[in-house]
């Protein structure tokens, strides 16, 4: 199966996803950590995109879909695909479709992580991760400790996109393009709406629990 987390900036999506795959042999793939992988080489290409994320902007849909295009044509990676902080556009919802079906797949499920504003603000606000084994925790709500995180203090970073002002144009950004992205989802009978607000552990129980019922 191939499914798509949705949701604002703190929704957990990436929380959720290390979850998963946790249980089921599916794969991540995040725009977001793509984005970042290509900042770090710092070409031209680089610089661009990292200048638009610390605006708390979108990077073209042709980029994001060009990425997105080089993974389903992975066969390593037929029909196992977890898409988190993709499709961000109603564009790239459209791309995604027409690339599932030239590879013989779609989407099984949408999860829509439902979080209030000011809950988003906390989350990202306190959120550091973890940049060896890429585990997400937050400085107020669930803080490292020796129990949950093995890793050296020193690989624990904060993203640059995570500020009270570039947060506040990510959410924007969010509530203007999620709407026709959640109709056309819902059209299709694939939305499933998620209580995003509540403790990670309760958001994977019920993921969980429909997950194993998807047997394509
Ligand atoms: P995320 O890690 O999902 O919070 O994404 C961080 C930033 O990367 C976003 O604020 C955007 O600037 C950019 N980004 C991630 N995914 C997409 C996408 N699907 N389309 C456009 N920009 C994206």
């Amino acid at each position: 199966m191939n499914l798509i987390l949705f949701g604002p900036p703190g929704a957990g999506k990436g929380s959720q996803s290390n979850n998963i795959i946790n249980n089921f042999n599916l794969k991540q793939v995040s725009t977001g950590d793509l984005l970042r992988s290509e900042i770090k080489t710092q070409t031209d290409l680089g610089k661009k995109i990292e200048s638009i994320i610390n605006n708390g902007e979108l990077v073209s849909d042709d980029l994001v879909n060009t990425l997105i295009g080089k993974i389903i044509s992975d066969p390593k990676n037929f029909n196992r695909l977890i898409f988190d902080g993709y499709p961000r556009t109603i564009s790239q919802a459209y791309s995604l479709e027409k690339l599932l079906k030239e590879f013989n797949q779609k989407i099984s499920i949408v999860f829509n992580l439902k979080v209030d504003k000011d809950i988003v603000s906390k989350r990202v606000n306190g959120r550091i991760i973890c940049i060896r084994c890429f585990r997400i925790f937050n400085v107020y709500l669930n803080p490292p400790n020796s129990k949950n995180h093995k890793c050296e203090k020193k690989y624990l970073k904060k993203r640059t996109d995570d500020n009270s002002k570039t947060i506040l144009n990510r959410y924007e950004t969010y509530v203007v393009k999620s709407k026709p992205i959640l109709d056309y989802y819902n059209k299709k009978g694939l939305l499933l709406e998620i209580d995003g607000n509540q403790k990670i552990v309760e958001i994977y129980d019920k993921i969980k629990g429909i997950l194993e019922n998807i047997r394509d």
